[in-house]
């Protein structure tokens, strides 16, 4: 088995102990997806609950796409001040109105729909402020497209599973997990979601629980750090030092 034969058969158990532990998920589209792609905007470095709140007095503010491009940044800025870096988020949404105005003649993004994922994600990444992750989690969970987003959580867990060594960039993990990813974009969602919460909920950045975690069995770290401690609790720290 050559190297990617090896990951996507890898990357078949995570899904399949993940499953089993966190059980299966409902994978219903997204409506509205330039909607969907302004709250993923709005969620970049913010909780899922602040980027409820900040997207909707956005559209209580305004009654249209249409009137938040005319808006004046300030007006937007203060509709989504909740969820932090408005300035910045103003701004992204705004000039993609512009830029889809401009390009498209309509404030629209249904024709992702009809583009190969890989040039949906240049269309989508072409503008200031869109980076890969948000591109991937419109492409996936407003267009249905098998592609696989990565948070900070995924790529954190797929270095210690040993898709990618540990602390190899965002995107370039992105690159390596949507090559070996489920074909359905439902089992890509169900996987993609399954990782985030072990990354919440079992192997945290400092101290991963590896005894309670259902890919122990299969997971680079959690075998160096046995092979480093065999008699110990499982390393739980960066470098398989022990705590004192
Ligand atoms: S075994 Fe430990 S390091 Fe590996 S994925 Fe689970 S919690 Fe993380």
């Amino acid at each position: 088995m050559d190297r990617m034969e090896n990951h996507r058969h890898l990357l078949e158990q995570v899904g399949r102990r993940l499953l089993r532990r966190f059980g299966p998920r409902q994978f219903t589209l997204r409506e509205e997806p330039l909607g969907s792609l302004f709250w993923t905007v709005l969620s970049q470095n913010t909780t899922d609950l602040t980027a409820d709140r900040a997207y909707r007095q956005l559209r209580r503010t305004f009654r249209s796409w249409r009137d938040v491009r005319a808006a004046r940044r300030g007006e937007v800025e203060a509709a989504i001040r909740v969820c932090g870096l408005a300035q910045q988020k103003a701004r992204t949404i705004q000039e993609f109105l512009e830029r889809l105005e401009r390009e498209r003649g309509a404030l629209s993004i249904a024709f992702l729909g009809k583009m190969p994922a890989d040039q949906a994600m240049d269309w989508l990444t072409a503008s200031r402020g869109i980076g890969t992750k948000t591109a991937a989690v419109l492409l996936l969970f407003a267009f249905g497209r098998p592609v696989f987003p990565v948070d900070t959580h995924i790529r954190r867990v797929s270095g210690r599973l040993g898709f990618v060594p540990e602390g190899t960039a965002a995107d370039k993990v992105q690159e390596a997990l949507s090559a070996i990813a489920p074909e359905s974009a439902a089992d890509c969602a169900q996987l993609h979601l399954d990782i985030i919460r072990l990354g919440r909920e079992i192997c945290h950045p400092r101290r991963p629980e590896c005894p309670k975690c259902p890919l122990r069995a299969i997971c680079r770290h959690a075998r160096v750090a046995e092979a480093l401690h065999p008699s110990g609790r499982e390393s739980t720290i960066r470098g398989h030092r022990r705590r004192p």
